[in-house]
């Protein structure tokens, strides 16, 4: 089983050792790491480095516990005056404490031969094993550069090779992706792609050949020291890192930004609420997605992607099947892969408009409630299509308006709605059912801000905002304190990820847990 190693992030030993977060014997706490953890000791950052303050660190953690790293300064390291020969004497007196893991940079090893002949002399009973690393802080090399690289850490001793590159986008993940997909190697690969667009590479090592035996992770209170880290809770318990092996689904959402994405709490607490293997991860896809989805997402087994903006259009460019409701709104949020690595065929389908359509016919009286009535959309972007279609198919007539009118007059035309001027909207006759919000107006952070003003609200409308960040809009609450009903946006991001669960998994969706799950998250970053 690999584990998580958290990177200390302090400036001082005294530091770490009052941080309760490295302190083993808490395992078993319920906010505390767990008790197969490892910790790294990054010796290049401690302003009381001493042989004495280090021994006491390394008793107080459990040298079972410790990696010890004393980065050179052109691969990272904190201190500028360090010498070869002073880290070499540090990790020297690391490896006689047998400390778990020792990393000694490939640049040190060329350059000292004899000395790390010599710290390897300090081994017994297999501890501690060392890790051979290589940082590459501006770029990615290309698989043979990665391969040379490999070779020549596993022929200097590694116990463990470590490869850390920076990738500018996704595309840069790839020669990691292939590496890691070899199987003619001797020793255990850590290849992580430091940025958020390397975030999988933190994740899913346990999948390959080979797996390291540990995977880092930032202390939750921490910036972490490579970016993209995520922190040992997320690892343990969203991601469920002790889980993960060859075989294990891999599931995720495509989007740019991405990391404010609330997919991986809800779909990540959906398998683990039904017991199902499967890890369900956030790629920042900066560039063409239909690349993406060909390309890396098959190589990493990925069976399922929701997809958010701005790719819902042009990620069909990949997909072998689209389903009529997305031929019909021209757009995905769900693929589905069918087929085998060799001949993968991506299924589209669209989620949304059935859960718009479903969350609002349940709130207007159930099945049939929309058939005959009239439904306002306010904007004519991807959500306001996928509202448009579906609650058309559930037999609604539509009304549309829009900031920019001539959007309104296609999208109207598309589905065979009448597109309105506001006043229109507003005076409608018969009466609307339901006046539905899909512009972002109100949207976290400009949350003082309403599509409509207080006297536009129509009398008797139910009000439906498909925003769900805040969960209670502006909109919201004037429609509230005028006595009317609301739909917020939450039921339809729910019923979307749920359906996306089931056609991923096959299993009915845990919807109680995930709405349950995204509630309290929205409850705590409002409160931030
Ligand atoms: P989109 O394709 O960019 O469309 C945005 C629409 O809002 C356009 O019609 C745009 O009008 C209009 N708009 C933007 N800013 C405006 C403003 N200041 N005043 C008036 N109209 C404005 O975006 P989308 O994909 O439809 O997403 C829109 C919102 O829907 C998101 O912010 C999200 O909160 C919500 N949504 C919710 C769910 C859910 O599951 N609950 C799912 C998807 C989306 P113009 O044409 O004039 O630019």
């Amino acid at each position: 089983m690999a584990r998580v190693c958290i990177a200390s992030h302090h400036g001082s030993l005294a530091g770490l050792r009052a941080d309760p977060e490295f302190a083993p014997e808490r395992a078993g706490a319920a906010d505390a790491p767990p008790a197969s953890a490892l910790f790294e000791l990054r010796l290049d950052q401690y302003s009381d480095l001493s042989a004495a303050n280090m021994a006491g660190a390394v008793q107080a953690l459990g040298p079972e516990h410790v990696v010890a790293t004393f980065r050179r300064r052109d691969e990272g390291g904190g201190c500028a005056d360090a010498t070869d020969e002073t880290r070499l004497f540090y990790l020297g007196q690391a490896a006689s404490l047998r400390v778990a893991y020792v990393d000694i940079e490939l640049a040190t090893i060329r350059s000292q031969r004899r000395a790390w002949q010599d710290l390897r002399a300090f081994r017994r009973d297999d501890r501690p094993q060392f890790v051979v690393s290589f940082h590459d802080f501006a770029g990615s090399p290309p698989l043979e550069q990665l391969r040379a690289l490999r070779r020549e850490a596993e022929e200097a001793g590694a116990d463990v090779v470590k490869l850390a590159v920076t990738a500018q986008t996704i595309f840069d993940t790839e020669p990691l992706l292939d590496l890691l997909r070899e199987r003619d190697w001797r020793r255990p690969l850590l290849a992580l792609a430091m940025s958020e667009a390397g975030f999988w590479t933190r994740v899913l090592g346990p999948l390959f050949p080979n797996p390291a035996p540990f995977t880092f992770a930032r202390g939750t209170a921490a910036a972490g020291t490579a970016p993209g880290q995520p922190t040992w809770r997320e690892l343990d318990r969203l991601y469920r890192f002790h889980e993960l092996g060859p075989g294990t689904p891999v599931y995720g959402v495509i989007g740019r930004p991405i990391g404010h994405s609330l997919s991986p709490l809800m779909l990540n607490t959906a398998l683990a609420a039904r017991r199902l293997p499967g890890v369900y991860l956030p790629f920042l896809v900066v560039g063409d997605p239909a690349r993406f989805v060909r390309g890396i997402a098959v190589k990493l087994g990925v069976r399922g992607l929701s997809v958010t903006i701005p790719h819902k259009e042009a990620v069909l460019a990949a997909c072998a099947e689209r389903d009529a409701l997305v031929r019909q709104i021209g757009a995905a949020n769900t693929l589905v892969r069918r087929g085998t690595e060799a001949a993968p065929a991506w299924h589209a389908t669209n989620t949304d408009a059935s859960a718009a359509a479903g969350s609002l016919e349940a709130a207007l009286g159930g099945a049939g409630s929309l058939r005959g009535r009239a439904v306002a959309i306010l904007g004519a972007g991807g959500a306001a299509k996928a509202v448009a279609f579906g609650v058309k198919a559930r037999g609604a007539e539509v009304l549309i308006w829009n900031r920019t009118a001539e959007r309104a007059r296609d999208l109207a035309a598309n589905v065979g709605a009448r597109s309105v001027s506001k006043e229109e909207l507003l005076q409608a006759d018969p009466q609307v059912a339901a006046v539905v919000n899909t512009t972002p107006v109100g949207m976290y952070p400009r949350v003082d801000e309403s599509p409509l003003e207080e006297g536009e609200l129509p009398g008797g409308s139910l009000i439906f905002d498909t925003v769900y960040n805040p969960m209670r809009t502006k909109l919201l609450q004037m429609a509230e304190a005028r006595g009317l009903k609301t739909l917020p946006g939450l039921e339809m991001f729910v019923g979307q990820g749920a359906a996306q669960f089931e056609l991923f998994t096959g299993c009915p969706a845990p919807r109680e847990e995930m709405a349950a799950v995204v509630r309290a998250e929205l409850v705590r970053r409002a409160s931030v």
